[in-house]
């Protein structure tokens, strides 16, 4: 008898070539401005060129594909603090992260208050969220935030 609590192990289990994984959708998001208020000296700085940059978001659960956010964003030169900056995009990600704010977090709260251990969070997360983030990563995170030693 087929019940509702039928066993079905997730449909990407046993493979191990990485092309046969879900491809990601992309989404397209933008930061690219043509001027931009320095963050040291609140100078109006020009575009000096545009540059992408791809963040693993939480994935599409329902076609059980990963979700990559494209950001294509503005590098602006001060002429005055004779540096450069990146348009904001801190709403999206920490600097330097390759995962949204969403992906950490959820990782995140999934050690802190459910206890999981590293890799068991880095299977949860590909399995019901589609997201990969390597154990040590998850790791790395919740050190960052102090709440585990
Ligand atoms: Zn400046």
């Amino acid at each position: 008898m087929a019940g509702p609590g039928r066993y079905e192990p997730d449909t990407t289990q046993g493979i191990t070539r990485i092309e046969d994984l879900p491809t990601p959708i992309v989404i397209r998001k933008s930061r690219n401005y043509p001027h931009r208020a320095c963050p040291q000296c609140g100078h109006r700085a020009s575009r000096l060129r545009t540059v992408d940059r791809t963040l693993h978001d939480l994935g599409d659960t329902h076609s059980g594909r990963p979700r990559d956010l494209v950001v294509h964003y503005s590098q602006h030169y001060c002429g005055r603090c004779n540096g450069y900056f990146n348009a904001n995009m801190d709403d999206l990600a920490l600097p330097k992260s390759q995962y949204s704010h969403r992906v950490v977090s959820l990782a995140v709260r999934l050690v802190v208050e459910d206890g999981l251990p590293y890799r068991a969070t880095s299977w949860h997360l590909w399995r019901d969220h589609r997201v990969f983030v390597p154990w040590s990563t998850i790791k790395n995170w919740v050190e960052a935030t102090g709440e585990k030693s």
